[in-house]
């Protein structure tokens, strides 16, 4: 089942239908997928949403384009990210296979969902998106072993893991004598930094959530290709490294994870700052990122000197 988070005075959720066009509201998951998660009423408001599914409890419908989007978890206790993830993401940087996860965090200030601004801040000129499936925990998982894991997973959302590849240490990214910040926190966790997609597709939607296919777009704002989606990353969750129960194995050994946690799982290949040459995302530009059967997560890039208050705001506060 695949469920669409948006707001209507407060946080909603509904059962989105196949076609991805119609959302009924499920009463069981108002305030959030999140808040159900914490509050240990997942299970239950999830027998709800499937009798809304079934048509014995409508109230809508609503149109999904009319509905204005939330981030399907918006509030996750931690956020872990699992850097070089997919083989041919290792292969363009010329890199082995590292002997264990690259694990590093982001915090809930970088959440954003579909539409709103990705802010580019000040003293970065190196902005660039990376697709990912975003894995939600739905159970407690301490020290979980890969052969149990899939049962700690409540289900999946697409991400956009936003990075300022100067910030990062990238070369492509440094001028001569140029030099990164020697960890990821600020590239990784600035304000805005996580898009996160409105769809929220239930562990048992996906036979098997490695066999998923991933793609990113910049649409530029301006020049020759103003407008036109130029396609950035184009992959499958086939090419992980670590798999989603090699993951939960991994990081549940030392970090517990606890219901509504959200794990990013890395990216595919065709990242900007790897290409030749490196193409970055300016302000005016969007970045789009899709996932099949999880829709998708589009955003316009702003620069900081273009934000109100407001705007950073809402990027940041619980509503
Ligand atoms: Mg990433």
């Amino acid at each position: 089942m695949r469920l669409y988070a948006y707001v209507n005075d407060e946080p909603r959720v509904g059962v989105i239908d196949d076609a991805g066009l119609i959302v009924r509201r499920v009463p069981a998951f108002d305030g959030g997928l999140d808040l159900a998660l914490a509050e240990g009423r997942f299970e239950a408001a999830l027998a709800d949403a499937r009798g809304v599914a079934r048509g014995s409890e409508p109230d809508g419908p609503e149109l999904a384009a009319e509905l204005e989007p939330l981030p399907a978890i918006e509030f996750p206790g931690k956020i872990v990210c699992v850097g070089l993830n997919y083989r041919d993401h290792l292969a363009e940087q010329h890199l082995e296979t590292p002997p264990r996860p690259t694990l590093f965090a982001k915090f809930g200030n970088a959440i954003v969902g579909d539409g709103e601004p990705i802010v580019r801040p000040e003293g970065t000129h190196a902005l660039d998106l990376e697709v990912e499936l975003g894995v939600v925990i739905g159970r407690r998982a301490r020290r979980v072993p890969a052969s149990a894991a899939m049962a700690h997973v409540a289900g999946y959302v697409v991400v956009n893991d936003l990075s300022a590849r100067d910030w990062q240490g990238n070369k492509a990214a440094l001028a001569p004598g140029e030099r990164g910040d020697g960890q990821w926190l600020r590239a990784k966790g600035s304000d805005t930094f996580l898009p996160v997609g409105a769809t929220f597709a239930t562990a048992d939607e996906f036979e098997d959530p490695h066999d998923l296919a991933l793609r990113s777009w910049r649409i530029p704002g301006s020049g020759p290709d103003a407008g036109r989606r130029i396609e950035m990353q184009s992959g499958t969750t086939a090419d992980m490294v670590w798999r989603i129960p090699d993951l939960i194995e991994f990081v549940s050994k030392a970090i517990t994870l606890e219901p509504g946690d959200l794990l990013a799982t890395g990216t595919p290949s065709g990242v900007g700052v790897f290409r030749e040459p490196p193409m970055f995302l300016e302000p005016g530009d969007r970045a789009r990122c899709e996932i099949d059967g999880l829709g998708w997560v589009e955003n316009p890039v702003v620069d900081w000197t273009d934000v109100t208050d407001d705007v950073a705001d809402d990027a940041t506060e619980r509503p």
